[in-house]
């Protein structure tokens, strides 16, 4: 079986699918796997690191695509990439597939079989090729220290000789994977910190990383849905919401906002009159800006000042910090493989929920979840 790791073409893309210590053990197991020259540099990975680990370098997309039974990649592909791919080539990549339908069908019109990053369940068993939660965690990383880097004031509590300078107040809202760990971060910064969620499972996990839990009543005790995530709220419990939050987020110096709700664009959470109704000087990181952001001001991408607030909506952070996303993702995936390949070959266990949960196409069909 030839697995093949491709250069990423996505503008800003630094990471790279598999890591060398990844391809070492790949090898070892008896898979033969080609890297495309110059995939590991935005990582810092050169091609020697991937043929010092067993990996064959080729020179070029169209070479690989054409010798490859699987290909690993971090980003989906583009449509000229899937045009590339053989037919009945496996692909293993962070699709999107439920906001790219016309990438998915265009996979099973070329017989791709293809697994995405996003669909594998968050069960205990598939919790080493979570690649939603190991990025996550880089992004609520990230926010803490863009957020850091944009206010005007110390995180810390400082008691100088210059007198006494109060700690920040820091609030994250939506309090998943990428959430409890701005709300760590935050706190290893030093700053005063709350967090939020709609799902009431969460005040405890809040809690035990020595932040408080703000609670109002939205007229909804637990918005918890399927597999752990969050149901998308009534018009009535977002109206009561949106107002809580105006009322409250002018208490605080940072605002980190994580709220997905999958399949859906981001739960609108911070309206225009919040962000004026805000102290100058304070900082708002919506880490949704990609899907359309938790706050109304938003724009995906960049920074902005408004109403005296530092507005950021930084897109694919995981990217800012290649070497331990790779080192992450490229953990997820092998793990992931070792249920697609027995023996050096591909054996696809349909009744397992994480080949079910994960595979977007086979056979040329799409596999409606
Ligand atoms: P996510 O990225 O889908 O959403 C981020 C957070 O936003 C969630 O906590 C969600 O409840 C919250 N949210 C949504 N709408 C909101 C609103 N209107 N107001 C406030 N908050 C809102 O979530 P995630 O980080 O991917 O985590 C989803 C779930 O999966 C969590 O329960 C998490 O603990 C669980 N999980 C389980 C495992 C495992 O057991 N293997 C691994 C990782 C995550």
């Amino acid at each position: 079986m030839k697995l093949a790791v491709p250069r990423e073409t996505a503008p800003g893309e630094r990471r790279v699918a598999l890591t060398p210590d990844a391809v070492a053990a790949l090898v070892k197991s008896g898979i033969e796997v080609m890297v495309e020259a110059g995939a590991g540099a935005g990582a810092f990975h050169s091609d020697a690191d991937f043929q010092t680990a067993g990996a064959r370098i080729v020179p070029d997309a169209a070479t690989l695509y054409g010798e490859a039974d699987v290909v690993a990649k971090v980003q989906r592909p583009t449509a000229d990439e899937v045009n590339r791919f053989r037919e009945g080539t496996v692909l293993v990549a962070y699709l999107q597939a439920l906001s790219s339908p016309d990438l998915v069908q265009q996979l099973a019109s070329r017989r791709i079989t293809s697994f995405g990053m996003e669909g594998i369940p968050r069960i205990s068993r598939a919790q080493k090729m979570d690649a939603l939660s190991s990025q996550a965690n880089i992004a609520g990383y990230k926010a803490v220290l863009i957020a850091s880097e944009s206010l005007a004031k110390f995180f810390p509590m400082l008691m100088t000789a210059a007198g006494t300078v109060f700690a920040a107040r820091v609030l994250v809202i939506g309090a998943g994977v990428a959430g409890l760990q701005a709300i760590a971060t935050a706190r290893r910064l030093g700053a005063q910190v709350w967090g939020y969620d709609v799902r009431a499972a969460v005040k405890e996990q809040v809690e035990s990383l020595g932040a408080k839990f703000l609670e109002f009543d939205i007229g909804v005790k637990d918005a918890e849905g399927a597999g752990g995530y969050a149901k998308e709220l009534s018009a009535e419990a977002k109206q009561k919401q949106q107002e809580a939050l105006a009322a409250r987020t002018k208490d605080f110096d940072v605002v980190i906002t994580t709220a997905l709700i999958p399949g859906r664009p981001a739960p609108r959470l911070i309206n225009k009159e919040t962000v004026a109704g805000m102290r100058p000087g304070s900082v708002i990181v919506d880490l949704a800006a990609e899907t359309g952001g938790n706050c109304e001001l938003t724009k995906p991408g960049e920074m902005t000042v408004q109403h005296g607030v530092t507005i950021c909506g930084p897109i694919n952070l995981a990217a800012t910090m290649p070497v331990h996303a790779s080192q992450m993702y490229a953990r997820n995936v092998t793990e992931l493989l070792k249920v697609l390949v027995k023996d050096g070959q591909l054996k696809l266990d349909f009744n397992d929920e994480i080949v079910k949960g994960a595979c977007m196409t086979h056979d040329g069909k799409v596999m409606t979840k």
